[in-house]
């Protein structure tokens, strides 16, 4: 069973940026749809980290 993690944006008020399903370490960085701004995402030890660059 796969649960995936809702991670909102730390900007706007966008709460879904991205639904993560599995994660190993690691970085992404997105743009919000909603408040354009390139949110920086980094996985560590089962934690999520969302930061705006
Ligand atoms: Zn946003």
């Amino acid at each position: 069973m796969t649960i995936a993690k809702k991670i909102k944006c730390p900007v706007c008020n966008n709460k879904r940026l991205l639904d993560l399903v599995v994660a190993k370490d690691g970085e992404v960085m997105i743009k919000c749809p909603k408040c354009k701004r390139i949110i920086d995402v980094t996985f560590q030890d089962n934690r999520i980290k969302a930061k705006a660059m």
